[in-house]
């Protein structure tokens, strides 16, 4: 298998995959994600797999919610989150099998960070660092962070990466809520803003995922990361901007047309492409049937 970095340099699409939790939930799994590591894992492997079969080029470990702030608050020990990681990373590998790409993935912390929230920028690059150091002992060929709002926390996870493994590629991608001033996230920082902070801050690569934005509206902001970046682009959507049906919650883009406007992304410069809330194994094989066909 080619090296990450080559791949990514190369121009060549890779795909990432799709939402994972309600794959799990649909496979018998937990409400909480990270829970099937331990309870489940054959669930979380059959998820990991079904996104292989669909035509993804990488596995992104089932890790989104494990960091030491975001797990104490779900109620997590730490030694118990530890354990989690541990097993997700187990599973990620082996589903991996040394020919796909494995993505360590790192998420938010669910707080806001001073002065806005109470959330301390040491105790966060303690508690990432932690949870990278820990997923770097296994066969990763990249850190992904994702669904973050707010451009300083991504950078403190962004540097205890760096810290944790200084050999890894990070991926980095932020959620946005709006194409105002060319596209910006909740806290306000811009499409613009964190490609420079990315590239200058040693990201191998940087976009979008989840938000309020469709993938046609996310085509924006990859145009203007363009603008202000050399690095690789990523972009995950989520299935369309979500409305209720009594007790659920829907996403109206079918995998045809969710492929169909992720076009307008990958003429915009991303080449890394792959869904989030909404999407499903269909999604990234239509995907694959329009990108890599
Ligand atoms: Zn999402």
């Amino acid at each position: 298998m080619e090296d990450l970095l080559t791949a990514l340099h190369s121009g060549r699409t890779l795909l990432l995959d799709g939402g994972m939790g309600s794959l799990m939930q649909q496979l018998g799994g937990s409400m909480k994600s990270s829970e099937n590591n331990l309870l489940h894992p054959q669930i979380v492997a059959a998820a990991h797999r079904q996104y292989l079969a669909a035509g993804s080029d990488a596995i992104i470990s089932n890790t989104f919610s494990l960091n030491g702030i975001y797990a104490a608050k779900q109620g997590l020990t730490p030694q118990e989150s530890e354990r989690s990681l541990h097993a997700a990373m187990e599973i990620a590998c082996e589903a991996a099998a040394g020919e796909h790409y494995l993505l360590a993935d790192l998420g938010p912390s669910g707080e806001l960070l001073a002065p806005f929230g109470t959330g301390d920028k040491e105790e966060y690059y303690r508690a990432y660092r932690s949870q990278a150091e820990l997923m770097a002992e296994y066969a990763v060929d990249a850190f992904i962070i994702e669904t973050v709002i707010d451009l300083n926390e991504a950078l403190i996870i962004l540097r205890a990466c760096r810290d944790a493994a200084p050999q890894l590629p990070v991926l980095l991608s932020l959620t946005f809520s709006s194409l105002k001033r060319g596209g910006c996230t909740l806290m306000g920082n811009t499409a613009a803003a964190i490609a420079a902070q990315a590239e200058e801050q040693g990201a191998a690569a940087v976009g979008a995922n989840c938000g309020d934005l469709t993938p046609e509206q996310y085509a924006q902001i990859i145009a203007a990361m363009r603008e202000a970046c050399t690095l690789p682009l990523l972009i995950q959507p989520n299935a369309g901007k979500p409305h209720r049906e009594g007790q659920q919650t829907v996403y109206p883009l079918g995998p045809e047309e969710f492929a169909s406007q992720m076009q307008a992304c990958y003429d915009a410069g991303a080449r890394l492409l792959g869904g989030c809330c909404g999407t499903t194994p269909q999604h990234i094989a239509a995907l694959a049937q329009r990108f890599k066909g």
